[in-house]
């Protein structure tokens, strides 16, 4: 009787996952399985039944994994998939189920054990080119993870339109440390060059919509609240996931903070901590990020196309007004490079808003972020702001008067007067950048201005060693190359050195040159 049930349970709960209604079949199986245990510790069954009932255990504990998986019930998915692999070790539904899983948490290698398990066990399996696909696809992304080794040429000189390139979360050369910003921060263990990628994370979640510019901010509410159910819905049914979130700053109390292991970003188990609604709404408010924020580049995108979302470890990075690094959003994954050279120990920032602007602009836009910038170079700014002739210079710049050479006229005279160098002169140079923007760009203030300022390239020169490459500096330097200021060979090269500092290192230089174009076909 009790095995005539647990027959037909067994084979509805098969028939709804093949109609993939997992839901039904989870509870199914669940019956199932709970009958069926009951059924060995009661009865005591011979060896013939005992074996015949632990190999369908094992198959239901599979497939109750599967219908799991499906609906992204990860965390309860794995721990089925450990029951079945306990009954047999070597499963192979079971193995492929669990390193699909495994694969979708990003922890290549544990994904690659499963495959390659499953791959030994597979010649008896019917779908041998499945196994032997993912087990190649496994070990690609396991590499790609380890040397960070990503490719984009082939994606641009597509004009973005050939898929995707395929990443895999990459760890370079950084750590998580106390930082003198706020809280923690993300920290260069290393000497890297300008391009040099060091982090590539996928995003937990994100939204998207198309908005043009005059969307209504109901729309923008729109896009928040379904970020914001995703990641809560991903969160309760990941336990990995939730522990990632719960790692993150709630905007209070930063000091107190712990340091994160940065092997806990790769393959390892995280605990998942208590995070109630109120602590992730505040999480998200402090980490939560657009794809469309000034200092990325969001490729072959719409204009108007928007996007908020999560990624964890690049939410450890600070804002500076100096800036080192830069980030791009391709696909759902963020890839972080050096926008510049940066020494070992050097803490990595990116800029969370628009930093080529004179300090009073960039305190209005960090109070609306909810911080005050005390970088280097809002410090210094603050002290020459202190002299008249600096304030006046900034009123003639806020007015945006036609004839900016006499704005940067002015700043280059007075820099000289003060004995301004190094650095102090990149950052003002930085801050007026606008200004020399628009002196560089015209043929008229060029020849009424260009004797008495300095040449472009110095200037972008001293502007990129303080904040950085970025799109609208290579445009300007770009555009001087096209009118042929400047001798070829040696400045495209640093063109190109330009260009790595904003889109990262591109193998092929002719993409990395349409890139250059594409940057100066922006505006
Ligand atoms: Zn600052």
């Amino acid at each position: 009787m009790e095995e005539e049930t647990m027959q037909e349970l067994r084979s509805k709960a098969a028939e709804l996952l093949l109609r993939e209604e997992y839901k039904d079949s989870i509870s199914a199986y669940s019956q199932f399985i709970s009958l069926c245990q009951d059924f060995i510790s009661e009865k005591n069954p011979d060896a013939a039944v005992l074996e015949r009932l632990r190999k369908s255990l094992c198959l239901a504990f599979s497939n109750r994994a599967e219908a799991r998986s499906r609906l992204m019930e990860v965390t309860e998915a794995l721990e089925d998939c450990d029951l079945a692999l306990r009954i047999e070790r070597s499963h192979v539904k079971t193995l492929l189920c669990k390193g699909k899983i495994l694969l979708s948490l990003n922890r290549y290698g544990m994904a690659l054990e499963c495959f390659e398990a499953a791959n030994l066990e597979a010649q008896s399996y019917e779908n041998v080119d499945l196994v032997s696909g993912l087990l190649e696809k496994c070990k690609r992304l396991d590499y790609l993870s380890r040397n960070g080794g990503f490719d984009i040429s082939d994606w641009v000189l597509s004009g973005f339109t050939s898929k995707t390139p395929e990443f895999a979360e990459y760890v370079g050369a950084v750590e998580i440390s106390k930082s003198e910003i706020s809280g923690r921060g993300l920290f260069a263990t290393k000497h890297v060059e300008s391009g040099t990628l060091l982090l590539v994370t996928k995003a937990i979640a994100v939204d998207r919509a198309i908005m043009p510019p005059d969307s209504s901010e109901n729309a923008q509410l729109v896009i928040w609240k379904n970020f914001i159910d995703k990641v809560v819905d991903s969160a309760s049914k990941c336990s990995r996931i939730k522990g990632l979130i719960s790692m993150l700053s709630t905007g209070e109390d930063e000091e107190s903070l712990g340091i994160p292991d940065i092997g806990s970003f790769t393959d390892s188990d995280i605990s998942s901590e208590k995070l109630d609604m109120e602590r992730m709404l505040s999480i998200l408010d402090v980490n939560s990020i657009l794809e469309d924020a000034i200092s990325a580049k969001v490729l072959g995108k719409n204009v108007d196309y928007q996007g908020v979302g999560l990624w964890v470890l690049a939410s450890f990075i600070n804002h500076s007004c100096d800036p080192n690094v830069r980030r791009l959003h391709i696909g759902d994954h963020v890839v972080v490079h050096a926008s510049r050279d940066v020494k070992a120990g050097e803490e990595l920032t990116y800029a969370y808003f628009d930093i080529l602007l004179p300090i009073n602009n960039r305190r209005e836009m960090a109070t609306t972020w909810g911080f005050s910038c005390r970088c280097k170079r809002c410090k210094f700014e603050e002290n020459i702001f202190l002299k008249q002739d600096m304030r006046d210079i900034d009123m003639v710049f806020g007015k945006k008067v036609v004839d900016m050479g006499n704005v940067v006229f002015r700043l280059e005279e007075a820099m000289r007067r003060w004995a301004i160098r190094g650095k102090g002169k990149g950052h003002l140079r930085a801050s007026f950048w606008q200004a020399y923007h628009q002196v560089f760009e015209c043929e008229k203030s060029m020849k009424k201005w260009g004797r008495k300022i300095p040449l472009m390239n110095v200037v972008v020169d001293s502007l990129v060693e303080v904040v950085g490459s970025d799109e609208r500096i290579v445009k300007v330097f770009m555009d001087g190359l096209k009118r042929g200021r400047f001798n070829g060979a040696v400045e495209m090269e640093k063109a190109l050195k330009l260009g790595r500092g904003v889109y990262g290192k591109i193998m092929k230089k002719q993409a990395l040159r349409s890139l250059l174009q594409f940057g100066s076909a922006q505006e």
